[in-house]
């Protein structure tokens, strides 16, 4: 099979939306934005072995593609429209396609985002998706906004991912009940794109939890030029998490990242029409602290008294220690 049979074969997915002027097979594709939007653009590269195990299956890789692009849109409350595909292969491997589309195109059914090209090499397996999404133009959330006494919330629960990775690795065991929603949360994230649309003039900043609860806040107070204080008693973990918290502590759920939850800040102004949408909103929200003057991340125990931190989040480039 040469490589234009296996575009053809495999990711010429079915025509979703109108605004794709000229889709895959030309040396580009054409959209059209909607009039008053502005494009929010977003890529993120999988590596087999860093950013998901040897051995995943592949349509949990192609749906953890596009989840992770989709993550970073509803971060900045963009509509998804539009996403390209560089795959790089160390061969053709037929089944592996066939459910890597699977994955993939499940995913963006559900996000009406249609891919409109890339480009396919031969190489160690790496995924890059650039995503495109719409926003009303100065609507975009950013990671700037937060001021001094805004709350701070997330989305579902963190620390999952974490726990699904030590399971994978046998480093640990949880209770049959748990494993696989556990799992399902490390290989197939569920982006917070309608969170994320909803919290457009509501939120004051946002981001999604990729990297660690510590190190994602880290950012939004460093870009917003503020300090916050998180208590541990409010931190939402789930109850797989908290079945086997004896082993964990609180360190998975703080830095593992890979979760790709919410984080975003709410000014007071903000609180009663937030409140108004949040039975719509189709998911648990914990409001886990407040944000600032002095500068820095503060986080305090069950007892009130300020958590030692032992690690910060994950960085591809930090030397090892
Ligand atoms: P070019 O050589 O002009 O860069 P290619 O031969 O790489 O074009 O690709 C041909 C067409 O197929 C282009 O429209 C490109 O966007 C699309 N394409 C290539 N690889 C993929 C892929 N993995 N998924 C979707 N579209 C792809
Ligand atoms: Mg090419």
């Amino acid at each position: 099979m040469n490589e234009f049979e296996l575009i053809r074969r495999f990711f010429s997915a079915p025509r979703a939306r109108a605004d794709v002027v000229l889709g895959i097979g030309d040396d580009a594709a054409v959209v059209q934005p909607p009039p008053g939007c502005e494009l929010v653009v977003t890529t993120d590269t999988l590596i087999s072995g860093v950013h998901f195990p040897e051995g995943t299956p592949a349509s949990d890789v192609g749906f953890k593609s596009l989840a992770v692009n989709l993550s970073d849109l509803a971060a900045m409350g963009a509509e998804p429209a539009w996403f390209t595909l560089a795959l790089s292969l160390p061969a053709v491997d037929t089944e592996w396609l066939k459910d890597f589309s699977r994955g993939l195109f499940a995913l963006a059914k559900q996000h009406n985002i249609e891919l409109i090209g890339g480009d396919t090499t031969r190489g160690a397996l790496s995924i890059t998706i650039a995503a495109i999404g719409c926003v009303a133009a100065g609507a975009a959330l950013r990671r700037s906004g937060a001021k001094p006494g805004d709350r701070i919330w997330v989305t579902g629960a963190l620390g999952d991912a974490a726990l699904g990775l030590a399971l994978w690795q046998r480093r640990l065991t949880v209770p049959d009940e748990y494993r696989s929603a556990v799992v399902t949360k490390l290989s197939r994230p569920e982006p917070r794109v309608e969170v994320g649309i909803q919290l457009r003039g509501l939120a004051s900043s946002c981001i999604d939890v990729s990297d660690g609860l510590l190190a994602d806040l880290g950012h939004v107070l460093s870009a917003s030029n503020v300090g916050a204080t998180v208590e541990l008693k409010r931190l939402p973990v789930s109850p797989a998490y908290a079945a086997v918290f004896a082993d964990l502590g609180w360190m998975p759920a703080l830095s593992h990242g890979d979760d790709y939850e919410l984080c975003f800040t709410i000014p007071p102004a903000c609180e009663r029409a937030f409140n108004r949408i949040l039975p719509q909103l189709r998911c648990n929200m914990s409001c886990i602290g407040v944000v600032e003057t002095e500068a820095g991340l503060r986080v305090r125990d069950e007892t009130g008294a300020p958590y030692p931190i032992t690690q910060r989040g994950y960085d591809h480039f930090r030397s090892s220690p």
